[in-house]
């Protein structure tokens, strides 16, 4: 059975990256039968706007990407991430770091297999080791993506000094736990990709299958800031978005006047093989109001 899921960071409201990010997952599961779940990735409190998790739901709903399953919040979920950095200390693969991000700047910001710094009496981050592990994996939009895991991320850190458990170990966890068998989420992630597939394997999970959707660029052609697309998607008008989102995963969207409407339609077109692995500049929302939508 087909498991998907979508994980947003409650770290501001939806914006067209994230919308992509939460049709394209769900286009897959749909069109395999599948499930599609949410889960609320709520750990790094820094990070966190009061009021994004609600708002990022509502939002969805709105868009018609509803959730299959109670929604699950990281936050709630720490003595799992804990049970997990145990086992993995327990078999020798972490180690208690006080490095700082000053200390390895000489080594590129890559954590060497040895630490740097020394002990102190502040509290340490964890970290796991890469050994010399070079991982490879077919990407169903992005091709076979090979990593020197020594090299690009070092040894990377699993438990944070200050927040606690870090993204790569919640993720990895929670992926499992929920029995997601395929991961399909922005291209921003594919490096990450190798680091995770790496705790899968030393905690003895399953690898899901990896589809690493176009990364959204402005249209100055960097990562989003001041366009269209990094705004905010309006949930009281959601077709313009939803139409635009369509078109950047190269599906074509009918003309529909619900969201409802328009994703039965796209579920039933959709296919796969048409979505881009480049990244790309969608066209401005404004031209699609005038449009068929
Ligand atoms: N929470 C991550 C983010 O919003 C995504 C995690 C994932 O899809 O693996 O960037």
């Amino acid at each position: 059975m087909y498991r998907g899921r979508f994980a947003p960071s409650p770290t501001g409201r939806l914006h067209f990256g994230s919308l992509v990010a939460a049709l394209g997952s769900w286009l897959f599961a749909r069109a395999a039968n599948g499930r599609w779940i949410v889960r609320m990735e709520d750990i790094d409190h820094e990070r966190e706007v009061p009021g994004a998790a609600a708002d990022i739901l509502a939002t969805l709903s709105a868009f018609g990407l509803q959730s299959d399953e109670p929604v699950v919040f990281q936050s709630a979920r720490t003595e799992l991430y804990k049970a997990a950095r145990d086992r993995l200390a327990a078999a020798g693969h972490v180690y208690r770091c006080w490095c700082s991000r000053s200390d390895l700047e000489p080594y590129g910001g890559i954590h060497p297999a040895e630490c740097v710094a020394h002990e102190t009496t502040r509290p340490p981050a964890w970290r796991v080791r890469v050994y010399g592990e070079i991982r490879t994996f077919a990407d169903a939009i992005q091709g076979t993506t090979t990593q020197h895991l020594a090299r690009t991320a070092g040894d990377f850190v699993i438990w944070r000094a200050d927040t606690g458990c870090a993204y790569q170990l919640a993720v990895v966890v929670d992926d499992a736990a929920q029995g997601v068998t395929d991961i399909v989420r922005g291209a921003d992630l594919l490096d990450s990709t190798p680091r995770q597939m790496w705790l899968q394997h030393l905690l003895g999970l399953p690898h899901p299958r990896y589809a690493h959707l176009p990364l959204v660029l402005g249209a100055d052609g960097r990562k989003l800031s001041k366009h269209t697309a990094a705004l905010p998607v309006d949930a009281h008008d959601p077709l313009p978005a939803l139409c635009t989102a369509l078109r950047f995963l190269g599906q074509a969207p009918a003309a529909c006047h619900t969201p409802h409407a328009l994703l039965a339609h796209a579920v039933r077109a959709f296919d796969a093989r048409a979505i881009s692995h480049a990244t790309s500049t969608p066209a401005p929302f404004v031209a699609l109001r005038k449009d068929v939508c």
